[in-house]
């Protein structure tokens, strides 16, 4: 199979985080808010319209404690993803590696709070000039349409929740768009089931990426 683009989700399909959020409620007890109330506030955020980011998490945590230094722990919580609280897993290397030296175009396709899911993606030295962050409310179909657009079919996405997949299946065709379901440790979504059939792994290094006739590749991916 030639494909034409691989898209690809950010959070535990590039990236996770290396002790998941605990170090972040650690930042967010030490101003004084106990761990189950940062927890609630932080799950409330995560599926609120505005999405998490160290804005909307701050400023909800503020409502409650409005003691809270709220640009010092703003900057806390930025200190901590760049640090080291957030990742790549160790097959993304290679994976763009082999992938742009056959000169596959690929993107990233997540959902969320732009600002937040940005300073993720410079936080692990990932390009931003390939990004499309979506509302977790309209799905990944539509960036996926773009980038259909422009490179043609079939292409692949590729995200550890089962529900993106699926709503991606549910507008585009399986000779289009190839679905594969990643299957990672760290997913909050490993126990969701899916209602199409998605092809699985475990590794971005299990993706076919064999270029079988020479094309021209288009630069610029939006
Ligand atoms: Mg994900």
């Amino acid at each position: 199979m030639n494909y034409t683009c691989y898209a690809c989700d950010l959070d535990n399909t590039l990236t996770y985080f290396t002790r998941g959020t605990d170090a972040l409620i650690d930042i967010v007890a030490t101003y004084g808010v106990p761990r189950d109330v940062a927890v609630r506030v932080m799950n409330a955020v995560v599926d609120s319209d505005v999405g998490f980011s160290h804005k909307t998490f701050v400023a909800a945590l503020c409502k409650l404690h409005n003691q809270i230094n709220a640009p010092q722990l703003e900057r806390d919580v930025c200190g901590w993803l760049e640090h080291d609280g957030l990742a790549r897993y160790p097959d993304v290397d290679q994976f763009l590696i082999s992938i742009e030296a056959r000169g596959l175009p690929w993107a990233i396709i997540t959902a969320g709070n732009e600002e937040w899911q940005v300073k993720k993606i410079e936080a692990v030295n990932l390009p931003t000039d390939r990004v499309f962050v979506v509302s977790p409310m309209v799905g990944k179909a539509d960036a996926i349409k773009k980038l259909l657009k422009r490179f043609g079919s079939p292409i692949v996405f590729v995200d550890d929740r089962p529900a993106e997949l699926d709503r991606v299946r549910d507008v585009h065709e399986p000779d289009v768009v190839d679905t594969y379901l990643i299957e990672r440790p760290e997913s909050p979504h490993n126990m969701n089931l899916s209602r199409y059939e998605h092809k699985k792994i475990k590794s971005l290094l299990e993706l076919p990426t064999e270029v079988t006739e020479m094309r021209e590749i288009k630069q610029g991916i939006r």
